[in-house]
This record gives C-alpha cells, sequence and structure tokens, in this order.
C-alpha cells in the first residue's frame, strides 16, 4: 500500500475504531460477508465514518454478491473522488472521500445499468443514516416521475 498516515489520518485515531481506522485511513479491505451492510436494505444514506459526508444512496445499493456493499453509483456530484491503485499487483480505481481523504473500496466496470459501474465499498467506512418519512415522500416523486 502505497498510503501514508498523515496527520490529518492522526486526528481520526481516537474517533475510529481500529478496524475502520486501518480501512479509511490505511487502505485495508474488510472481509468479505463481515460489514454489517453488505445485506443491508435500509433506506437512506450512506454517509462517510470519518466526516459524515453524504457518499451513496440506498436507491443506487445492489446485491453483487461479493460480501461487500456495493452501488452503481455515488450520490451527487463530487462527493467521491478516484485514485490509480496499483496495489496487489492489479490496476483498481480507488474510490476515496473527496471531504476527507477516507479511502472507502474501489470502483470496477462490471456493474449494473444504468452506469455499469461497481463501487465495491467497505461497511466500516461507512456510516448509514434512514431517511425521514418527508423525504420518503419525495422519493416517490422522483421514482413516479422517472418512470412517466
Ligand atoms: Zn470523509
Amino acid at each position: 500500500m502505497g498510503r501514508k498516515s498523515t496527520e490529518q489520518d492522526e486526528q481520526y485515531r481516537d474517533k475510529l475504531t481500529p478496524e475502520q481506522f486501518a480501512v479509511t485511513r490505511e487502505a485495508a479491505t474488510e472481509p468479505p460477508f463481515s460489514g454489517a451492510f453488505y445485506d443491508h436494505k435500509g433506506d437512506g444514506v450512506y454517509r462517510c465514518i470519518c466526516c459524515s459526508a453524504p457518499l451513496f444512496d440506498s436507491n443506487t445499493k445492489f446485491d453483487s454478491g461479493t460480501g461487500w456493499p456495493s452501488f452503481y453509483a455515488p450520490l451527487g456530484e463530487g462527493g467521491v473522488r478516484f485514485e490509480e491503485d496499483k496495489s496487489h499487483f492489479m490496476t483498481r480505481t480507488e474510490v476515496l472521500c473527496a471531504t476527507c481523504d477516507a479511502h472507502l473500496g474501489h470502483v470496477f466496470p462490471d456493474g449494473p445499468n444504468p452506469t455499469g459501474q461497481r463501487y465495491c465499498i467497505n461497511s466500516v467506512a461507512l456510516d448509514f443514516e434512514a431517511r425521514d418519512d418527508a423525504d420518503d415522500a419525495e422519493r416517490a416523486e422522483r421514482a413516479g416521475s422517472a418512470e412517466s
């Protein structure tokens, strides 16, 4: 791993569990089927465990069968950023939180429609916030207009 722990990382050491710190600040990967969210079906927003920035919406979550939470798109524009990752003798695209540089996971070009992208994200990098009822109504409206 090419990632060095920085001063910015150190400020998260007290806030995070050792596993959260290893994944988000040192680019470790949690074991598959170990996290809280790979089979999580809740409706809401997944936020960065470090800085609480909203990163993924449950509407874009799909069951990839990999044992990690998977999304076909990030939430909004600019929430995540990308870096080429040549570790483990592969070239992959690393996904990071654009706000705090937390390592989140990787993105692969074998996802479902409409994007064809598969964001393979560590559960421990995420915090889930359930959507409240007001947002539910808004979402139903969006879904309705998308169908027409
Ligand atoms: Zn963050």
